[in-house]
């Protein structure tokens, strides 16, 4: 990174206030702004610091990355106060998160980086082939952006990459939005593969990182249940669940989506995947295209309902979590007897328990019975950090109806 190394590097020291250790010893990788002793000397700190944490008694924590204005003040990067946080501390990071991906996966598309859970907070790299795109979600991260890549540029050689600043986490740490290529060309639509069929994404004016790999392996699960059936796939963004049904056999297949950007790549893909006949792309809303279907007394082998977050913010959790009943009991409502739903949660203010609940309620409004058959959530490119629960954001729901 830029900080340059000279031995013993010495970083400025954040007291704990009294007692407030015990959460960082026990693993938990953030401290909040109220359990810091918030003197002169830490407000000064520039945002983006690395720091050495200590105890109100002075007994060294760790080292962290620090800024005095955000809620969560400290964010973890090593127990060890004697860690250098120089380029080769990322590059070692980074080079860790792709021999797991290495490990787990055949192909190179995938999530590399996963925040916390991969001991580099606030930062997100997803690979698509030889595209990488990077999100900087802390000011810690965004001062050491070049350094970022250029650790990417060692481990993984990209010939693209796309910094994909525009998340709502940068917000909380006064950072700008702002998407940009940095590296190379795109000239269309990025291709990429999942479970052996092939994808386009838009990550420079798509949404997010331009493809949600945590899903993966719910996608092949229901997949294999949509042979010999008819399939629809509401909130379908680039198609993933939708095509993948049809690559598996699904007789016919619906992307319902009201992104017309999100359809054109889901159809691109059906093409693609030798499946365009079967497939077919709707522009909708989602629900009123679930109430339309449900009064017309149409079903389908497999219904799947992976919206984005309802619950954005914990004030939003009764709000939300209605209309995650409402869209669980409008899908249930179109699955055919013997058919199979997927509901799915990619907000982190909702638990998997009132997820589950939600689920189950939509189902008895809808007068229907069934059995969970997987209840699960995003894929081992995004792995959960054991301290942090909400890391856990994704749920996935399977059930057959009676
Ligand atoms: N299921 C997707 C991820 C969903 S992303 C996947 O497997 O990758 C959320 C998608 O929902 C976006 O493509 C967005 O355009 C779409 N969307 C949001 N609100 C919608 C609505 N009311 N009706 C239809 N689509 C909607």
């Amino acid at each position: 990174m830029t900080d340059t190394v000279s031995k013993p590097v010495k970083y400025p020291t954040i007291h704990l206030q009294a007692s407030r250790q015990r959460r960082v010893l026990q693993g938990h990788p953030w401290v909040y702004s109220n359990e810091v002793q918030m003197d002169t000397a830490a407000k000064a700190v520039p945002p983006g610091s690395p720091v050495r944490l200590v105890d109100a008694g002075g007994t060294p924590l760790g080292i962290a990355t620090f800024n005095p204005h955000t809620l969560i003040a400290a964010r973890m990067l090593s127990n060890d106060p004697a860690t250098v946080v120089d380029h080769n501390f990322v590059t070692g990071r980074l080079k860790r998160a792709v021999e797991l991906r290495d490990r787990l996966f055949d192909r190179p598309y995938y999530r590399v980086v996963h925040a916390e859970a991969d001991g580099l907070p606030g930062l997100i790299v997803d690979r698509f082939g030889d595209v990488v795109t990077v999100q900087a979600n802390s000011v810690f991260m965004d001062l050491r952006i070049d350094a970022i890549l250029a650790a990417i540029d060692e481990v993984l050689a990209p010939r693209a990459v796309i910094l994909r600043n525009d998340s709502t986490q940068r917000a909380l740490e006064g950072l700008p939005e702002e998407t940009r290529l940095v590296k190379g060309v795109i000239d269309g639509p990025i291709r990429l593969e999942e479970n052996g069929a092939v994808f386009f994404a838009n990550p420079l004016d798509g949404q997010k990182t331009g493809w949600f790999y945590d899903q993966r392996d719910n996608r092949a699960f229901i997949a294999a249940l949509a042979k010999g059936g008819r399939a629809i796939d509401f909130f379908s963004y680039n198609g993933g669940f939708g095509i993948q049904c049809a690559v598996a056999g699904a007789t016919s297949v619906v992307s319902v989506d009201r992104s017309a950007l999100a359809l054109e790549n889901a159809a691109r893909a059906a093409e693609a995947n030798g499946v365009a006949d079967r497939f077919e792309a709707r522009r909708a809303d989602a629900f009123h295209e679930m109430e339309r279907l449900g009064a017309a007394g149409e079903t389908f082998q497999v219904v799947v309902a992976d919206p984005p977050a309802f619950v954005k913010a914990k004030k939003d959790l009764a709000v939300g979590c209605r209309a995650y009943r409402k869209m669980a009991k409008l899908a249930a409502r179109i699955t055919a007897p013997g058919g199979y739903l997927l509901c799915g949660s990619c907000s982190h203010n909702v638990d998997p328990p009132t997820f589950a609940e939600q689920v189950a309620r939509g189902l008895t409004d809808a007068g229907r019975t069934g059995r969970i058959l997987r209840s699960a959530g995003a894929g081992p490119d995004h792995p959960v950090h054991p301290n942090l629960p909400e890391s856990a954001y994704l749920k996935a729901i399977v059930l057959q109806l009676d």
